[in-house]
């Protein structure tokens, strides 16, 4: 027998304890650290050492956040010290900061947060964690429902029936996340008021920021709407609360959907102006693409698949109007935005701007302000279009079209290289009694839940999509039919424990699952078809269950 020392379990707990503490000690120095680059970026527009010493102090940070795995914070560190090596002048350099600081707080906070305790998962993917919620909320059966109902959605919701319990329980620890109960329906007081109180308590204390907060309420006009803006309100939800719409705003205030960055092509004669452009949007939070001639760019789009285009218009291969022209012929660019940046800003030129259906032109010199917010813009607008076209309206799922491409394309890259694959379709039990008892309205939150479970507990490689009415498809790549099966089994009890509906109407739904692997002679409407067929058998076995089709 060797003798393992570095395997014996002691050495190992001291080591990871070490460890540990190495990395709790970096996590509370952050909150400092971010603060000492606010001090040296307020500086910076008139202080020429203060762009060197942030420069330093966002460099250690890329460094720190790679060795503590915080991926977000050297992200955001690089982005500033990128921005303070390069031509950038220091008045707009410190224009620029502020935001980009913003998003540093932010990706500090999610690495403390991701630092809690988690359930691990086998497959390391899906977001287990439980997000804290304070819900304040005088009648108990309410808030008991609402904390099954967002159990479901990895969000632990605490009660309060009192605010004083709620301002002492927020005194002990901060929550993710608060659900405040807009408490007298013929009055907004209660809202605005314990919002006003939450912003007192955080005015003692420098090292926090503010909770999120969700108002509920019973009413929908416009006055109550604008009280709630004004007391501070980051949500406002009219009760009964729509679950989906619920986790949809707790998703987006506790950060825990994370957009990729979107994708902006250059294309720009001149190699100096285009790093130029693309250093600032590379700023700006942007992944950033240059190409140097016009005639690179359709191959370049397709390479990076774009959210917006930023050109230059007059060069020499081709002008940026012919450009546009030329990509205007590919069916699948006609929305791509195309943004032009022109020295030339005669009226001559705007009108044929207005003619080739140009969506910016943009003046040199150009603000770098407007460039990056006139990018952001129109490439949310357009990343918001062509997530429409492949998604289904209800749910937010891909639809029916996208799930049969993504399939085919699935089922040539495993062939490729080798990797299992594996198809679920997944079919909600009895529906028609769903909508016949409870009504049609109902029956579509139902819809809406599933889904929202599914994409938020599969892995983010798993491709889900509404196949038709109460069916759901769910391509899993990489992944073999037993693993699957596991994985779709815990989210059919997970589906079947969420309560629907309220009071003496609350009922329960369960789905079917059939699990099919691809085999060496499938394609993929076979696979489809397995599938399917083993849905059938889980049917006509009694419903709630999964099957799996045999090897
Ligand atoms: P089974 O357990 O055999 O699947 O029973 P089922 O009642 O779910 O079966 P069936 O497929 O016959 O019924 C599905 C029902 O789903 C029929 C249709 O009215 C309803 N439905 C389809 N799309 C929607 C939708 O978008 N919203 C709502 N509310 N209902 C829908
Ligand atoms: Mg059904
Ligand atoms: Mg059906």
């Amino acid at each position: 027998m060797t003798n393992n020392i570095g395997g014996s379990a002691t050495v190992q707990a001291t080591i990871q304890q070490r460890l540990q503490e190495i990395k709790n000690g970096f996590l509370s120095q952050l909150p400092t650290r971010i603060d000492e680059i606010a001090t040296a970026a307020r500086q910076v527009a008139t202080d020429a050492a203060a762009r060197e010493q942030l420069s330093r102090l966002a460099h250690s940070l890329v460094g720190s956040g790679a060795t503590f795995g915080l991926p977000a914070v050297t992200e955001v560190s690089r982005r500033i010290e990128i921005l303070t090596r390069s031509q950038t002048a220091s008045a707009d350099l410190a224009a620029l900061l502020p935001s980009i600081i913003d998003d540093l707080r932010r990706a500090a906070t999610g690495a403390v947060m991701n630092d809690a305790p988690s359930l691990p998962r086998a497959d390391g993917g899906g977001d287990e964690r439980q997000y804290l919620v304070y819900h304040l909320e005088d009648d108990p059966d309410q808030a008991a429902e609402l904390a099954a109902l967002l159990s479901a959605y990895g969000y632990r919701a605490v009660a309060f029936g009192d605010v004083d319990a709620f301002y002492r329980a927020i005194q002990e620890r901060r929550p993710d996340a608060a659900i405040v109960d807009v408490m007298t329906p013929s009055s907004l007081l209660g809202g605005p008021a314990v919002m006003s109180r939450l912003r007192v308590m955080d005015a003692e204390r420098s090292d926090v920021k503010p909770i999120p907060t969700v108002f509920l309420s019973a009413r929908d006009d416009f006055e109550a709407r604008l009280a709630a803006v004004r007391g501070g309100s980051d949500a406002y939800l009219v009760k009964p609360a729509d679950i989906g719409l619920l986790v949809d705003r707790l998703d987006v205030l506790t950060s825990r959907q994370r957009p990729q960055p979107m994708t902006v092509l250059i294309v720009d004669d001149d190699a100096a102006a285009g790093a130029h452009y693309e250093a600032i949007l590379q700023m700006g939070g942007f992944d950033a693409k240059l190409v140097t001639s016009p005639l690179e760019a359709v191959a370049a789009i397709q390479a990076h698949d774009p959210d917006i285009i930023v050109s230059d218009l007059v060069m020499p291969d081709c002008s940026g109007f012919e450009l546009a022209a030329v990509l205007r012929q590919h069916e699948d660019l006609l929305t791509l935005p195309i943004v032009f940046l022109t020295a030339d800003d005669t009226e001559e030129t705007a009108r044929s701007a207005v003619r080739n259906g140009v969506d910016a032109l943009l003046t040199k010199p150009v603000d770098v302000n407007e460039l990056v917010e006139t990018v952001r813009a129109r490439a949310s607008r357009s990343r918001l279009l062509r997530g429409l076209m492949v998604r289904d309206s209800l749910t937010g799922a891909f639809n029916h079209g996208m799930i049969k491409d993504s399939l085919a394309a699935e089922v040539a890259r495993s062939r490729r290289t080798g990797a299992p694959l594996t198809m679920a379709m997944i079919d909600i039990d009895h529906f028609k009694s769903v909508n016949d008892t409870h009504g049609h309205a109902m029956g579509d939150r139902v819809i809406k839940g599933l889904a929202r479970l599914l994409m938020q507990r599969l892995r983010r490689s798993d491709i889900i999509g509404r196949y038709g009415g109460e069916e759901f498809a769910v391509i899993l790549p990489g992944t073999n039919a037993q693993s699957a099966a596991e994985r779709l089994n815990t989210l059919r009890q997970q589906f079947a424990g969420i309560r629907y509906g309220q009071g003496e109407k609350t009922f329960q739904v369960t789905f079917s699952v059939g699990v099919a692997e691809l085999k060496p002679d499938m394609n993929a409407q076979a696979l489809n078809v397995a599938a399917d067929e083993v849905l059938y058998v889980a049917k006509r076995q009694g419903r709630n269950r999964v099957e799996v089709a045999p090897p």
